[in-house]
C-alpha cells in the first residue's frame, strides 16, 4: 500500500488518456494540463493501451482499487475499449468521465469491456445555455446518457460545475434527477479557479450546501474527500468542494496520470510530475514511490496563505449572506 508523509493512503488512479477535446468549456481546467487541443491534433505522446495497463498493473500491486479515465475527452480515443478491457484485468472499479457527445455509439461496447460507472458532464438542461458554456450541443449528450442507462451503467452520474452562471439551474437539475427514479444521480463540482482564474465566477459553496441540507431528508458523508451526499425529493446529490478545503485535501486518496504517462500527486500542482515513459514495471514502481513521497494536501500544507475554509473570510470577499433556499437561487453578487 502507498502512504504519503501525511498518512494518506492511495487507492485511486485518475488517468487522462488524451488532451484533445471536441468541446471548449469556458471553465475547463483540463486536469491541469493547459488548454485542451483540437480533436484531430497529432499527439504522439498519448499513452498506448499497453502503457496504461502497465501503470494500472503496478498500481494494483500497491492496492489501488479504482481507476477513472478522463481527458480532454476520453471518447476521442478510438482504442478506449481496449484500454478499459486491459484495465479490468487488474482493477474491478473502472469508470469514466465524459462530455457525452460520442457516448450514444460507444456506451454498449464500453459496458461490455467492463466499464462499471460513468459520469457525464451536463451543466444545464437548457440547450442554448449548454452551448454557451460548453461550445457543444446538448441533444447528443442526452442521447448518450440514455444509451448508458440502457447499457446497464446505471446510475449515470451527471457532473454539474457550480458557478454563478449555472447555479440558477440547480433546482431544475434536481427535479430532473428525482424524476429519473434512480437512473441518474447528481454530482455538483465547485468551480475551481486555481488553474484558470476567474475567481469572480465562484459562488459560496457552503451556502449551497446549507440550502441543500435544509431540504434534504438525509445527508451522508463519503470517506473519499469527505464529500457530502444529500437525498432530496428522490434525488441523490453529491458535492465535490475542494477549493480552500483542507478537509477535502486531507481525505484525498488519488494519484493522477497525465496523457503522456506522468504520475502527478495533485490536480493543482505541476512541479511534482514523475514520467513513466519507457519504464519497466520496476521503474514504474519506483515512480509511484517518488510521486507519493512528494504528495501534500494542497490546501492545508502547499497553500498556507488560505488556511480558512469560509470564502467570505478571504481577503477582498463580500460578507457572507445567510443561507438561502434552492428555490431562491443564488445570492446577488
Ligand atoms: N471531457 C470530460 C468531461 O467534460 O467530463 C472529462 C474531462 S473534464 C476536465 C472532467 C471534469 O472536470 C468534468 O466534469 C468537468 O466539468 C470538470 N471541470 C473542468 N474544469 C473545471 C473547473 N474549473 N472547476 C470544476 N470542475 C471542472
Ligand atoms: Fe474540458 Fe471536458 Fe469541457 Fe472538454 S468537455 S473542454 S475536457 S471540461
Amino acid at each position: 500500500m502507498l502512504t504519503d508523509r501525511h498518512g494518506r493512503i492511495v487507492t485511486d488512479l485518475r488517468i487522462s488518456v488524451t488532451r484533445r477535446c471536441n468541446f471548449r468549456c469556458v471553465y475547463c481546467h483540463d486536469e491541469g494540463q493547459g488548454p485542451v487541443l483540437r480533436p484531430t491534433a497529432r499527439v504522439p505522446e498519448e499513452m498506448t493501451p499497453e502503457h496504461v495497463e502497465r501503470i494500472v498493473r503496478v498500481g494494483a500491486g500497491f492496492d489501488v482499487r479504482s481507476v477513472k479515465f478522463t481527458g480532454g475527452e476520453p471518447l476521442l480515443r478510438t482504442d478506449l475499449v481496449e484500454i478499459v478491457e486491459r484495465t479490468r484485468r487488474h482493477v474491478e472499479d473502472v469508470s469514466l468521465t465524459t462530455n457525452g457527445a460520442f457516448l450514444a455509439d460507444q456506451a454498449a461496447s464500453l459496458a461490455a469491456a467492463g466499464l462499471r460507472r460513468i459520469n457525464v458532464s451536463v451543466d444545464s438542461l437548457d440547450p442554448d445555455e449548454f452551448r454557451d458554456l460548453r461550445k457543444g450541443h446538448l441533444e447528443p449528450v442526452l442521447d448518450g446518457i440514455r444509451a448508458a442507462i440502457a447499457a446497464g451503467l446505471r446510475p449515470v452520474k451527471l457532473n454539474m460545475v457550480v458557478m454563478k452562471r449555472t447555479l440558477p439551474r440547480l433546482p431544475d437539475m434536481i427535479r430532473h434527477i428525482g424524476a429519473s427514479e434512480g437512473a441518474l444521480v447528481l454530482q455538483l463540482i465547485e468551480f475551481m479557479p486555481e488553474i484558470i482564474g476567474h475567481r469572480d465566477w465562484m459562488v459560496d459553496i457552503l451556502e449551497v450546501k446549507a440550502a441543500l441540507e435544509s431540504e434534504a431528508e438525509r445527508v451522508e458523508v463519503r470517506s473519499m474527500h469527505h464529500r457530502s451526499i444529500y437525498h432530496i425529493h428522490g434525488a441523490q446529490v453529491e458535492v465535490v468542494d475542494p477549493v480552500h478545503n483542507a478537509e477535502f485535501c486531507f481525505n484525498c486518496r488519488r494519484v493522477r496520470v497525465t496523457h503522456d504517462g506522468c504520475l502527478k500527486g495533485c490536480l493543482n500542482r505541476d512541479d511534482d510530475h514523475v514520467s513513466t515513459a519507457g519504464l519497466d514495471d520496476d521503474g514504474v514502481r519506483e515512480a509511484f514511490g517518488k510521486v507519493v513521497e512528494n504528495r501534500v494536501p494542497y490546501y492545508g500544507v502547499h497553500v498556507q496563505d488560505y488556511p480558512r475554509r469560509r470564502p467570505s473570510s478571504w481577503p477582498g470577499s463580500r460578507e457572507s449572506a445567510p443561507s438561502r433556499s434552492l428555490a431562491q437561487g443564488p445570492a446577488a453578487p
